[in-house]
């Protein structure tokens, strides 16, 4: 069976296409700009050099007929014609308190996810316009959705209400949804996979460290608790995201800068965290050569935040748990900045965690870094959030 995973963003198109019979890559790419000036596609068939084209594609649906028009292209393309696909997965970021799971899509569902636009205006917008593309192009294929919010749908309600009056939950179901539902689900299961664990009777804490960062409590494969709330700004110390911060700060910087709430919305999303922090930049490698190497301050500063943060939330999901077997680490820091997993893990043998500095030394490949004496067992497990799609869509198109 062949899968097409499509991730729509506001302006671009990430595309996978998968083959389940032996959980391969056939091709993938991007396409970028898309409504914009300059708008290219960057493809890749599997063992092949990536190849980069360029065209006006002002839509959604024009990129995507653009795609398949190079993916069965027969000189560069991956497949013979369209019918080779079977079905489309789609990463969909907030499925609200509908979307508990994975969903076929068909009309009532599309009305449904309309329905959850509200709450990620900027995000689900673009899915939807996947959505929309496929059904026009490729009536007769299966489509899937794929929630990042579904995953955390087992949290109690202890973890996800927040102290505010009730009627607004109400109202306007004001609440911790989190993100990266996906990737910590993936994650945790391979880890527990990985090292011989029942998924079913682990406890595992998974910190997806990428531009965007989350903390996930995993007791018994159900999601316990997120560091992501009602949207993806709360938590950790992000790239261009501040993460936690006093209620009390933002309404006083709105009050003195005269900001609105869609300007406060852009400066803590979009000119907070690593970036806002230091002046330098929101790549974790910028910040790690302007802290360690160039003697910046600031940057210092930012990278000191940024871990201290990892490290509460991993202490308050131990506690929280009653305790912890697996730490994991995942995204583009954690599975490849071995200096942050060494200062993260420094310091916690009290809690159980120690590394093995050699068996840390490594980037992007399943492994287990803790030492043997480590009561936790750490491991490094990159993510895979289109093969976790893939799956999804083949388990419910079967
Ligand atoms: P993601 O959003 O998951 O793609 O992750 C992007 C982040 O991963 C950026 O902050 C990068 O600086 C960081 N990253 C990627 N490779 C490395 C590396 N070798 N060392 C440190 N950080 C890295």
């Amino acid at each position: 069976m062949k899968v097409l995973v499509l991730n729509c963003g506001s302006s671009s198109i990430k595309y996978k296409l998968l083959n389940m019979a032996d959980s391969s890559t056939i091709a993938s790419g991007a396409m970028e700009k898309i409504g914009l000036k300059g708008s290219f596609l960057q493809h890749q068939n599997k063992g092949q050099e990536k190849i980069k084209l360029e065209g006006e594609v002002l839509d959604h649906q024009v990129g995507i007929e653009y795609i398949i028009g190079v993916m069965t292209d027969p000189d560069i393309g991956c497949i013979k014609t369209l019918e080779e696909i079977d079905a489309v997965g789609h990463r969909v970021v907030h499925g609200g308190e509908e979307f508990k799971g994975s969903v076929i899509i068909n009309d009532a569902v599309i009305a449904k996810m309309e329905e959850c636009i509200d709450l990620a205006p900027l995000h689900n917008p673009p899915n939807l316009k996947g959505i929309y593309a496929v059904s026009a192009l490729m009536p007769t294929k299966p489509q899937v959705g794929v929630f990042d919010t579904a995953f955390h749908q087992t949290m109690p309600k202890w973890s996800y209400m927040y102290g505010i009056p009730k009627s607004l939950y109400d109202k306007y179901k004001i609440r911790r949804y989190g993100f990266h539902g996906t990737s910590h689900s993936y994650v945790s299961r391979h880890a527990c996979e990985f090292l011989g664990l029942d998924y079913n009777t682990t406890k595992v804490i998974n910190c997806h460290l990428g531009n965007g960062s989350s903390i996930c409590a995993i007791d018994g494969g159900k999601s316990v608790d997120t560091s992501m709330g009602f949207t993806p700004v709360e938590g950790l110390l992000m790239g261009t995201r501040a993460g936690d911060l006093d209620i009390g700060a933002v309404t006083y910087i709105m009050d003195k800068e005269n900001v609105s709430p869609e300007a406060a919305n852009t400066l803590f999303n979009k000119h907070s965290g690593l970036a806002g922090m230091s002046g330098v930049s929101s790549d974790l490698r910028d910040i790690e050569e302007q802290a360690l190497n160039q003697g910046n301050e600031d940057a210092m500063l930012a990278l000191t935040v940024f871990r201290s943060r990892i490290k509460k939330y991993i202490g308050a999901y131990i506690a929280e748990m009653g305790g912890c077997d697996v730490l994991t680490f995942t995204g583009g820091i954690g599975e490849n900045s071995i200096i942050e997993r060494e200062a993260l893990c420094k310091n916690m043998a009290f809690l159980g965690i120690e590394l093995d500095l050699e068996k840390n030394n490594i980037r992007a490949k399943d492994t287990l870094i803790s030492s043997d004496n480590s009561r936790i067992k750490v491991c490094v497990i990159p993510t895979d959030e289109e093969y976790m799609i893939a799956e999804e869509t083949m388990k419910l198109i079967k």
